[in-house]
């Protein structure tokens, strides 16, 4: 398993209850997104209406999930989670929405994964706040209408891309979540560590959120694995030269990128002189699943201008032969 995988793990779970922000002012970073959503929240809670539906969009570990319950806590109601694949079929909808009070929020992760025949009774759930199903089979179906209370719909999705249009028209408010600032990040690690009770020095904590892929996921996971480390060399703080000694070992290197990720841009670099390499082709060389290179490792490396996306496939940018130490000899551009 990678330590800089974005999924969450078990380990994870306990941990990021206790270091998910509650509220507003404890949310770090996504700036624009937030003062957004702060006016809307204030006008529903003026007119007394439930917020309108949020569509939160981005890489996995950006902190969708935490900001669907800080919009609850917010609008100070209930939420009530779950995900697209575990909603097999309508009445399994009906009897969520069922258990809703007026204004709460029903939150679906991977919402694009929702299956067809349920996506289309949301419809009009989310617009007119009612469901009609077909009860029964053969001669003995009959259509049978619930009326809903008013709810907020809050769904994630890593690429809003796989939404089908539908769908997507009917949310109110679409947020994109972007990767931290590394600024951000150190301000997310000084956080977790005063929840952890652990001292960190501010050089410390930088040298993490540098490694850590702009995600609040993986920054808080390599601060757990460091602090072990200097926990074992019974220092009094958190400093540098421990994070540097440990991502070492863990072999997460200096822009946070992992073997994998240096397997990948490797293979692209030797097999194909850089590039123009199809996804497909790729993910059969690295042995890898075209999902987990488009979803996760991907987008990172984009965002970091190590790899290029052309009409004729990826390519490998000069900065990334650089970052490997690996001579440009690449001129297709
Ligand atoms: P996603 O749903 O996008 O996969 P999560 O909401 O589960 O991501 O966030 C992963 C972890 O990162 C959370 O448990 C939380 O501890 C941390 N986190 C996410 N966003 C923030 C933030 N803005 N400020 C502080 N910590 C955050």
């Amino acid at each position: 398993e990678r330590i800089i995988s974005t999924e969450q793990t078990n380990g994870d779970e306990f941990v990021d209850m206790s270091l998910r922000p509650k509220m507003f002012d404890q949310y770090i970073g996504q700036q624009r997104l937030i003062d957004e959503i702060d006016v809307y929240i204030k006008a529903a809670k003026q007119r007394e209406e439930s917020l309108d539906h949020v569509l939160l969009y981005g890489p996995p570990g950006l902190g969708k999930t935490t900001l669907a319950n800080v919009i609850a806590n917010e609008m100070g109601v209930k939420i009530k989670t779950t995900t697209g694949p575990a909603i097999e079929k309508p009445g399994d909808l009906v009897a969520l929405l069922n258990e809703l009070e007026p204004g709460d929020v029903l939150f679906i992760d991977e919402i694009h994964r929702l299956p067809k025949t349920v996506e289309e009774i949301l419809y009009s759930a989310m617009e007119d706040y009612f469901i009609d199903i077909i009860i029964g089979q053969g001669p003995t179906a009959h259509p049978v209408h619930f009326p809903l209370p008013p709810f907020t719909l809050i769904g994630a999705t890593t690429r809003a891309g796989m939404l089908s249009a539908p769908l997507r028209t009917r949310f109110g408010i679409i947020g994109h979540m972007e990767y931290y600032s590394e600024g951000d990040l150190t301000k997310i690690i000084e956080r977790s560590a005063r929840i952890l009770s652990s001292e960190i020095k501010e050089q410390g904590a930088h040298e993490i959120a540098r490694r850590s892929r702009g995600t609040p996921r993986i920054a808080n996971r390599l601060l757990k694995r460091v602090r072990d480390f200097s926990e074992v060399q019974q220092k009094d703080a958190i400093d540098v030269g421990v994070v540097d000694y440990a991502l070492n070992l863990l072999r997460v290197d200096k822009k946070g990128l992992d073997q994998t990720d240096r397997k990948l841009i490797e293979s692209m670099i030797r097999f194909y002189n850089g590039g123009p390499v199809g996804l497909n082709t790729i993910a059969a060389n690295i042995g890898e699943e075209t999902d987990t290179i488009a979803e996760v490792i991907e987008p990172y490396l984009m965002q970091i201008g190590f790899i290029k996306r052309t009409p004729r496939g990826r390519v490998v940018t000069p900065e990334a032969y650089e970052h490997l130490g690996i001579k440009y000899e690449n001129n297709e551009g």
